[in-house]
């Protein structure tokens, strides 16, 4: 039986054909502007994503929307109108943070338990995720697992990581395998400061795979597993096939994973897991093998220079 998922199936991104009409855009889903505690007024934020070369972004200010008929833009880059919000958290842990995608209707997020802010945002037609897990030392059993609605969760955030806790992914895979539901991340910035400091901007970034340059494509892309998220290396493929050495008792899936160069890339599974690496020389293609049954995997590339990229998970349920 396949896999549990937030939407009705996660969908590869490497299934979307450029002979399709389908394209890359990078952006960042997570900034701050003199609307809530950021450095930089909403113009400045934007126009500092324009320039770095990102295709979309979203204001994502604390408590309220940053409305994007406020600000200007070119017309082939995308702007996202969200905010994060803090509802109380019922359950024991700190105050929550979830980033609420393509919303248009502000609400008192404090006074509200979680769940009903999520349902808020789904009923407005958005996206809501849970941010930066660890910084906010989110005990998943504790604090997510009772909340019903989430789109996933930020793997990566650059502001948190200037703190040591940028990473999720431990989050993400406990939340996973807790709930037997595969769920889709982003790596955000979540900048605060002005370019000039070089802190928290241009350093985590999502890249989704659209058809068209529109909010809606981009947050459904998003919410439907069409992304990878990264702070480095760029995840150009991901193959998946049931190997020959497959037995009824034992079922092998082979896994081929083309980047950027790489020094190292993980399997993440729910059950063991494995790596490719090629003892010190770096690489561009890597093809292994997943065994032991796992229900899904997902893969992490890491650079020469240490950075690092997270595809999502994919269901290995149905081969
Ligand atoms: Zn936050
Ligand atoms: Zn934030």
């Amino acid at each position: 039986m396949a896999i549990e998922t937030p939407v009705d199936g996660l969908v590869s991104p490497y299934d979307l054909a450029s002979d399709d009409g389908y394209e890359w855009l990078k952006g960042n889903l997570h900034s701050h502007t003199t609307n809530s505690d950021g450095k930089p007024s909403p113009q400045e934020r934007l126009d500092g994503y324009v320039e770095h070369g990102y295709n979309f972004l979203c204001l994502s200010d604390h408590y309220k929307i940053t409305r994007t008929d406020t600000v200007s833009w070119p017309d082939d880059f995308v702007l996202i109108q969200g905010a994060e919000f803090h509802p109380t958290n019922p359950f024991g842990g700190q105050v929550h943070h979830f980033v609420a995608l393509n919303i248009h209707e502000d609400m008192d997020s404090q006074q509200l338990p979680p769940q009903l802010v999520i349902d808020a945002v789904r009923e407005q037609g958005g996206t809501i995720w849970l941010a930066h897990p660890h910084w906010s030392s989110i005990n998943i059993l504790r604090d997510t697992l009772p909340l019903r609605g989430l789109s996933g969760i930020e793997v990566f955030n650059t502001t948190c990581r200037r703190m040591g806790r940028g990473e999720g992914s431990i989050h993400w895979d406990d939340w996973m395998s807790l709930e037997g539901k595969i769920y889709p991340a982003l790596a955000n910035d979540d900048s605060h400061a002005l370019d000039s400091a070089r802190h928290d901007t241009y350093q985590g970034w999502t890249v989704v795979r659209v058809k068209e340059r529109t909010a809606a494509a981009v947050v459904e892309a998003l919410a439907t597993g069409a992304s990878y998220g990264s702070t480095g290396p760029e995840i150009i493929d991901i193959q998946l096939r049931l190997s020959d050495q497959s037995t009824d008792k034992s079922r092998i899936v082979e896994a081929t994973v083309v980047s950027s160069e790489a020094q190292r890339i993980f399997a993440v599974c729910d059950t063991y897991g494995t790596e490719y690496h090629e003892h010190g020389s770096s690489f561009e293609t890597a093809s292994f093998s997943i065994r032991a049954n796992a229900r899904w995997s997902r893969f992490e590339v890491i650079a020469p220079d240490g950075t690092k990229a997270w595809s999502n998970p994919f269901d290995l349920t149905g081969f």
